[in-house]
């Protein structure tokens, strides 16, 4: 294991009505509040009154900012921090999924900041403590953005989808109510579920030696995935379907599994180029993309996708090579996300080969991509055009 330090600040609320809990969390920071949420889900099932409702009930003044969108854009961003000056609120509510959560960390950092908020990606500037406060209510399971300090933002006018991290924007509290993921629809459950598995195999793929735990860990929550999701997509409005799958999107990326260890995140930087240029939904590319690199990485090292194969796809080892393994483990992987109804090529979102040079170019603006196995211009082109 590598030399760690883990520090995770988020109270987390978790269970059946504790949307509730917004009127004992929010006023320690406040009651000046901006009310972050997306394109309109949260009104359609009535998420929206009662949170209204419980913000009354702490005379909260409140202003809206709503329209987040699904890989949510700088210049909504912009507009949150311009919100949070001119009215000078203390405190940002973020209700919806990993984009909605995502933004409101941007803006978080973006507002005690006199330069460009895309400094953060840039890595020009760091997020201060001077940072404004974030509450969650979660009502997708994938991204872990509930318990992270993480925020990735894409400037669409550069084509450009690139992250922040930073101890300063974890939320302080997420509540989240399984009940709230029953209107999630059942593609973007699937999307859900295929982020949280990579979200697993980013870490699961590190460069260090010796963190037998943090491997055991992320098998474990791909085994307890696999065993629910295809319960969970015929099903969806099942509490306790909806109540693992919420839990495992969680622990698949608070920390836990990347203790000590370097870890690879090669596909996600590869997906955020693909929707930095076509807009498609992150877990979709994520389905497509990671065999494909999968592939790539089983011809360098196969050892750990073979260990994968054994240990999470129930693969017989007996008499088979690493290399073996690893191509049937890749099999394994494509069947069982195929099972769910997700993508498996680019073209099923109708993205052809006019803009592999735009998204390989894309995906190598991150200083190394990969370090499992680093991968070179040709190795992201090579991934990309196989995963036509
Ligand atoms: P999302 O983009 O937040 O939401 C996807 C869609 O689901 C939206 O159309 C949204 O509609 C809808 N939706 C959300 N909750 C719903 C509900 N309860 N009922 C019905 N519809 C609902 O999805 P996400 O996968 O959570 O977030 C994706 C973004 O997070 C991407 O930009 C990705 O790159 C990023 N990401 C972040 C991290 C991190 O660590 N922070 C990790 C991985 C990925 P409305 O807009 O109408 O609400
Ligand atoms: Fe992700």
């Amino acid at each position: 294991m590598d030399k760690f330090e883990f520090y995770n600040p988020t109270k987390l609320l978790f269970g059946k009505g504790q949307l509730s809990s917004l009127k004992k969390e929010i006023p320690a920071y406040g009651k000046r509040i901006l009310l972050l949420y997306g394109g309109g889900s949260i009104k359609k099932s009535g998420l929206y009154d009662k949170v209204i409702q419980e913000l009354k009930e702490i005379d909260a003044i409140v202003v809206e900012l709503g329209g987040v969108e699904p890989n949510p854009r700088l210049t909504t961003v912009k507009k949150g921090i311009n919100l949070i000056r001119e009215n000078q609120l203390e405190f940002i509510l973020a209700v919806g999924g990993g984009s909605v959560l995502d933004c409101a960390k941007a803006i978080a950092a973006g507002v005690p900041y006199d330069g460009d908020v895309w400094d953060f990606v840039l890595k020009k500037a760091i997020a201060s403590s001077n940072s404004v406060p974030i509450g969650a209510v979660l009502t997708l399971a994938a991204t872990g953005s509930e318990m992270n300090g993480n925020s990735v933002i894409t400037n669409w006018e550069e084509n450009e989808k690139k992250s922040f991290n930073s101890i300063h924007v974890y939320p302080r509290f997420s509540i989240l109510d399984p009940e709230l993921t029953f209107t999630v629809p059942r593609d973007q459950t699937v999307y859900g579920i295929v982020d949280i598995m990579s979200h697993v195999f980013e870490q699961y793929f590190h460069a260090s030696s010796n963190a037998p735990l943090q491997e055991r860990i992320g098998e474990a929550i791909l085994h307890t995935v696999i065993e629910t999701a295809p319960k969970l997509v015929n099903d969806l409005n099942n509490y306790e379907y909806r109540e693992v799958m919420l839990l495992n999107g969680t622990l698949a990326l608070n920390g836990l599994t990347s203790m000590g260890v370097k870890t690879d995140w090669a596909t996600h930087y590869i997906e955020h180029a693909v929707s930095a240029v076509h807009d498609i939904p992150h877990g979709g590319g994520l389905a497509i993309l990671f065999p494909r690199w999968m592939e790539h990485v089983a011809a360098v090292r196969p050892e750990k996708v073979a260990q994968l194969g054994v240990r999470v796809f129930d693969l017989d080892p007996a008499g088979k090579t690493d290399t073996q393994l690893a191509a049937e483990a890749i099999e394994s992987l494509v069947k069982f996300w195929t099972s769910i109804g997700a993508p498996t090529k680019l073209s099923d979102y109708g993205i052809d080969d006019k803009e592999i040079e735009l998204m390989t170019e894309r995906a190598m603006l991150a200083d190394q991509i990969g370090n499992y196995v680093p991968l070179t211009i040709e190795d992201v082109r090579k991934i990309l055009r196989n995963s036509l």
